[in-house]
């Protein structure tokens, strides 16, 4: 029985195992997945932080009709915090100094008028005045020990100056797990060479490096020419040194499309062949016991990338601890068919109108070998398989790969 896609992507989660944990230093965190939490070491903002340029008063002194304050002292940012010695007096403060003691206000340059008389700097406010304004109260953001980050985030800038804040210099994050991209067939030639007109160069294994690469992961790439032998050769020292193989091509009915019998030669256990999907239905999935997921990805350039994102890239973030991700919907700009009763993967571009709705333009596209419809396209959309006609302004799920 050939499993439904939703059937294929339970039994390809159901395999995934937790890539490990290491330390690194924050600066080298960017874009990793964060494996402990992390807590406020001191309350957000640490003291009552002033917010603008001014003078600091105490509020019953206005209150009382009093305008015009002698300046005591100055309250600089980074200065340790200094006490006011006559509440009828004002301190002059500036941005990101502690507010001073017996004080509990703050009025800014522009609402005061500045004079100096016999020595003393003398300021009379010149504009109604809130008690406590311009105060960023202590902890008034974030309580002391409160936790800022979970087990699972994602680390980007945000998250790194929330690290930095709290003196977070090592932080725990998964492991990347060991991956090996792997080309397949006679026909294909390296990048650099001049293909004979039978050949190609091989581009799959470059654009599933590159996706590898936004989640972190710099896989190591391998050819297989389709020979049984040389396959299995090549493939066994890898069991034990890697943690996911993802391969393109050689699982189709072809004569020389000899990857599942050298899997299962070798020792994997197949979890299944073949999905109810279009493209990639001859995708192939299994696991060595102690060794590496297999993802084993038809050789069509769309088909592999669709899988890919479809399956390959959640089972790596769930390997690394990423909590899951929601899923993303849009709707068709224009009506569609689609009569196989197999789960369509439509490439669409993704435009987000002024209502906020994200609409899917179906992109011209000739089949799975048509590598440049990709160019054009941001997502696959998830058509279901028991549908064949699709409206325009129907909603479904898509798999975004950019
Ligand atoms: P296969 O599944 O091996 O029959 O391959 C299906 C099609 O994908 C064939 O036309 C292959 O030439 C092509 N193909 C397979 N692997 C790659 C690759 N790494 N780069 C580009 N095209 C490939
Ligand atoms: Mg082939």
């Amino acid at each position: 029985m050939m499993l439904t896609v939703a059937e294929a992507y339970a039994a390809v989660l159901e395999t995934v195992r937790d890539a490990g944990t290491e330390l690194v230093p924050f600066e080298q965190a960017n874009g990793r997945i964060l494996r402990e939490p992390v807590y406020a070491d001191r309350p957000f903002p640490p003291f009552d932080r002033v917010m603008m340029d001014g003078i600091a008063i105490r509020f019953d002194s206005y209150a009382r009709g009093q305008r015009v304050f002698v300046m005591e002292d100055v309250q600089a940012a980074g200065a340790p915090q200094l006490q006011l010695g006559n509440t009828a007096n004002c301190m002059e403060v500036m941005t990101g100094a502690v507010l001073p003691e017996l004080t509990d206000t703050v009025v800014q340059y522009e609402h005061l008028e500045v004079a100096e008389h016999e020595g003393f700097r003398r300021f009379t406010i010149k504009h109604p005045v809130k008690k406590g304004q311009h105060i960023h109260k202590k902890g008034s953001d974030v309580k002391e020990h409160a936790t800022l980050l979970d087990d699972g985030a994602l680390l980007g800038p945000a998250e790194a100056g929330v690290l930095a804040t709290v003196g977070k210099t090592e932080v725990l994050v998964s492991k990347r797990p060991r991956v090996v991209v792997i080309a397949t067939g006679n026909e294909l030639v390296p990048v650099n060479a001049t293909p004979q007109p039978h050949q190609l160069r091989m581009s799959n294994v470059y654009s599933l490096s590159a996706s590898l690469q936004q989640l972190g992961i710099q896989p190591t790439v391998l050819h297989l020419e389709d020979h049984a032998e040389s396959m299995k050769h090549q493939l066994a020292p890898l069991i034990k040194e890697t943690d996911v193989w993802i391969s393109s091509g050689a699982v189709s009915a072809g004569k020389f499309d000899y990857l599942p019998q050298v899997l299962q030669e070798l020792g994997m256990q197949q979890v299944f062949h073949h999905v109810r999907q279009r493209p990639g239905k001859p995708f192939l999935f299994g696991t060595f016991q102690n060794g590496p997921a297999v993802f084993a990805l038809p050789g069509n350039p769309v088909s592999g990338f669709m899988c890919f994102y479809r399956y390959v890239q959640p089972w790596l973030l769930a390997a690394m601890g990423a909590r899951p991700a929601a899923t993303t919907y849009a709707s068709l700009s224009t009506k569609v068919s689609f009569e196989p009763t197999l789960e369509y993967y439509l490439p669409v571009k993704l435009v987000s109108q002024p209502h906020g709705k994200l609409m899917a333009i179906p992109q011209p596209y000739q089949g799975s070998g048509d590598l440049a419809s990709l160019l054009l396209a941001d997502a696959f959309m998830e058509l279901p398989a028991d549908i064949s006609q699709f409206k325009k302004g129907d909603t479904f799920p898509v798999w975004k790969f950019r």
